[in-house]
């Protein structure tokens, strides 16, 4: 088995001499499995030194509507299931249940060697599959054995009837990061939650995409739109902004969404705000699972975008006996 596999000083992961995933090199291709910042870094470095950018369509269409400067013909979008050969290896995308469009990368070297990168992944087992591996890299997001969330199970069903009983007072502000407003708003529809949205423009935008891409969300506005300022008047509505957006205060329950949280669910912040624990990643017990299940002869660890990195390498060597390393 040939492992050739660096993690570089950004987190980016290095196979062979054939690309890169969520890190810049110069002159490879690369593979981004999702928008979120941490896992683009230097992605305007990529847009002009690197052959192609490879993501899933959704991924990629968000990337230019989030602002990177991309030309058309490096785009190479990849569906999940679908091969595509570089030098070395075959690569291929499975799911994750993260945010919309993200990607695991499978990449299959020549000599049968199976690579699997994760990237970030909540309900492993579930509606993220576990895909047995030779090298398993993984980010330990939460890598301490104390980042367990014992709701994790039953969080989806507190925060909709959370916003249920809020629209029954009057409207609910959702502040949370791009992607995880789009997959609350789905899960919000799962659970029977009609009333409008209202987004900001780059929300929106995104959203837009999503329905393209065959997502149903049904009966969403731009926030400056007239329709919008008339579902505002009556007062039912759940409205959706970036966290940390200034300037989004109006008159209503405003909840932050936050994966930081171990000990309550739902927590009151001061009259108007509210804290929800929903996280977009599996916490420690996850991750252990992921590892466990995939069965990887090496497992190697991301220190770059893990927290407690140090504490998951010696449990998954001392405690389940598996060789892990913590990179770079
Ligand atoms: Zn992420």
């Amino acid at each position: 088995m040939n492992l050739d596999i660096k993690i570089n000083d950004h987190g980016g992961v290095v196979l062979w001499s054939t690309a890169v995933i969520d890190g810049h090199v110069d002159d490879l291709p690369r593979i981004v499995t999702h928008v979120h910042s941490d896992h683009t870094k230097y992605l305007s470095r990529s847009a002009r030194k690197s052959p192609h950018i490879i993501g899933t369509p959704i991924t990629l269409e968000w990337l230019l509507a989030l602002g990177a400067k991309i030309s058309e013909e490096k785009l190479r979008p990849l569906n999940f299931g679908e091969a595509l050969q570089l030098t070395d290896c075959n690569v291929e995308f499975r799911r994750a249940l993260h945010i919309p469009g993200t990607a695991q990368v499978v990449c299959e070297a020549r000599d049968g060697t199976r690579v699997v990168y994760t990237s970030d992944f909540k309900k492993p087992g579930k509606e993220t599959p576990i895909i047995n591996s030779d090298v398993l890299v993984i980010d330990a997001v939460y890598g301490d054995p104390s980042y367990r969330r014992f709701f994790d199970d039953y969080i989806d069903i507190l925060l909709a009837d959370f916003v249920k009983e809020s629209l029954a007072k009057g409207p609910i502000y959702i502040h949370a990061y791009y992607g995880k407003v789009q997959e609350v708003m789905n899960l919000l529809r799962n659970k029977g939650i009609d009333a409008p949205f209202i987004l900001d423009p780059k929300q929106y935008i995104l959203a837009k995409i999503l329905e393209k891409h065959g997502w149903v969300i049904k009966d969403y506005f731009l926030n400056t739109s007239d329709e919008a300022q008339e579902v505002m008047r009556t007062g039912w509505y759940v409205y959706f902004t970036h966290l940390f957006r200034k300037g989004v205060n109006g008159f209503g329950t405003h909840v932050r969404l936050s994966g930081w949280e171990f000990r309550t669910p739902i927590k009151r912040v001061n009259h108007r705000w509210w804290q929800i624990a929903f996280s977009d990643h599996a916490d420690f017990e996850g991750l252990v699972y992921y590892v466990k299940m995939a069965k990887p002869k090496v497992v190697l660890v991301n220190s770059v975008r893990s927290t407690g990195g140090y504490s998951f390498v010696s449990y998954l060597n001392k405690k389940l006996g598996i060789r892990a390393y913590l990179l770079p």
